[in-house]
């Protein structure tokens, strides 16, 4: 038996990516950004600078305070331009050699790529270019850009990637650096957030806000579906890909993956987390004493709720943040003891109470159930859950990392059945429509594929297997 244990259970946010271009600090605040995005992946980091076409890098396992911890390793990235990526593997396994920025020296000169999401047509992409002759050097999907631009016999940096990225079907958000220039790119659908922001007179593109506050950055705008947003020397402009498709922006993200103090798809995510809180509330109300959350990720839905409800919001679980995404179990005979590492229970707040936990979404409930008896025990005479998204029944193909079918606790068990396994007295999830009522409209729709089947784009042969399974209809 492994002494390792995965402490979480939740889909695994994907990706981050950050890019400066025009500031003689570009990789120091690059770091920043990427600092901020620690959320999106905790797997590797890294740095690429361009100093015309001198190309420097540096990336390593681990989380980015642990990867710069050298000064030394952020001064050698010379120069006024510079893309990061924090990771956390999709597709593609968990080795130094797959960790990004990806860069490599093509006769059109140095290339360096980052990039947030997943291709669906990745293995048949993959499969015609060794066909063909190409070797890859990673076994990640995001190399198959690099070689689609390097073989282009189109004229000009942003004609070949176009030309490549035409080729492409999935979820992506890019930074790409050449030697002249910045480039971002948004998949046609806009699966995952990305946004534009000025420094100094610099240009900076982060997947999420946050990623600016920290540099102290102004948000300029959110990268549009299909858009090519080119910074250069002459400033910024853009072009966009063939493809027009209506935009499926990952609703997930505001449920769970995005922080509350982000801005993307236009709306705050604590704006819209709150209304889902509140939405939740309405559809379910219950009679209890308080209402906490699991922290951190569902404080805000909790929030929300309570406002609705007028009833107290407490603190009543307290979470280890000093913790890896593992951690060696010392004591193996411990009873849930990955969940005690993590959380401990407020007594004097639970005790004798009626409680009910907010929780963001539901996985394997292999978490919530630990929690539920912990709380118990600490004293709590009833605990009702309240889950702030639809049940997840289905896998993502657009780059979050969740559990197989077979794993997702919805998939196998009605809620009633959940109810029983997590040993509570009431369990409701918000509706679709909750949902779908909760998060802005005017700018396009939503990816709603994991809770309904309904994927935007059908990877070949899988997801239709996936939905027949489910007894769901093909269109
Ligand atoms: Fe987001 Fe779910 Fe769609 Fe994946 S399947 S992109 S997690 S909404």
């Amino acid at each position: 038996m492994s002494n390792f244990y995965s402490i979480d259970d939740k889909p695994r946010a994907e990706c981050a990516v950050v890019g400066v271009y025009g500031h003689p600090k570009a990789a120091y605040f690059t770091y920043l950004g990427l600092y901020a995005l620690q959320h999106r992946g905790q797997e590797s980091s890294g740095i690429v600078s361009s100093e015309g076409d001198k190309f420097y890098k540096h990336v390593d396992m681990g989380l980015v305070a642990d990867v710069f911890s050298n000064i030394k390793n952020l001064d050698k990235l010379k120069g006024n331009a510079a893309i990061g990526h924090n990771r956390y593997s999709t597709t593609g396994s968990t080795q130094p050699i797959n960790a990004q920025p990806l860069v490599v020296s093509s006769k059109y000169g140095p290339l360096a790529i980052s990039h947030n999401g997943n291709f669906v047509n990745a293995a048949e992409l993959h499969e015609k270019l060794v066909n063909e002759g190409a070797i890859f050097q990673t076994t990640t999907d995001t190399e198959i850009v690099l070689h689609l631009i390097a073989r282009s016999k189109k004229t000009g940096m942003i004609e070949r990637i176009k030309e490549a990225l035409n080729q492409i079907n999935g979820a992506y958000s890019l930074a790409i650096l050449t030697n002249e220039a910045m480039i971002a790119v948004k998949d046609p659908r806009s699966f995952r957030p990305l946004c534009i922001g000025s420094k100094d007179g610099a240009f900076v593109i982060a997947s999420e806000s946050c990623a600016l506050d920290i540099m102290d950055a102004e948000l300029i705008r959110e990268v549009e579906p299909g858009e090519i947003v080119i910074f250069d020397q002459h400033g910024m402009r853009s072009e966009w890909l063939d493809e027009k498709a209506e935009r499926k922006a990952c609703i997930f993200e505001f449920i769970y993956f995005s922080r509350p103090d982000s801005r993307i798809f236009g709306e705050k995510v604590d704006k819209a987390r709150r209304r889902l809180g509140k939405a939740l509330a309405l559809e379910n109300p219950v009679d209890a004493d308080r209402i906490i959350s699991v922290p951190d990720s569902s404080n805000t839905a909790a929030l929300g709720y309570a406002q609705e409800s007028n009833m107290r919001f407490e603190i009543g679980l307290i979470r280890n943040h000093y913790i890896g995404r593992t951690f060696i179990h010392p004591v193996q005979s411990m009873r849930d003891f990955n969940v005690r590492i993590k959380f401990n229970p407020v007594q004097g707040i639970l005790k004798d109470k009626r409680i009910i936990i907010v929780e963001d979404s539901i996985v394997r409930g292999t978490t919530l159930k630990l929690l539920a008896r912990m709380i118990r025990k600490a004293g709590a005479k009833e605990i009702h859950v309240r889950v702030s998204s639809p049940p997840i029944k289905f896998p993502c193909y657009y780059g979050m990392d969740f559990p197989t079918k077979e794993e997702l606790i919805a998939n196998n068990m009605s809620v009633e059945q959940i109810r029983e396994f997590l040993e509570v007295d009431s369990l409701t999830y918000l509706s679709m429509d909750g949902l779908l009522n909760s998060v802005p409209h005017e700018n396009g729709g939503y990816c709603t594929a994991c809770f309904s089947g309904d994927y935007p784009i059908v990877p070949n042969g899988k997801v239709e297997k996936l939905k027949l399974e489910n007894g769901i209809v093909l269109e």
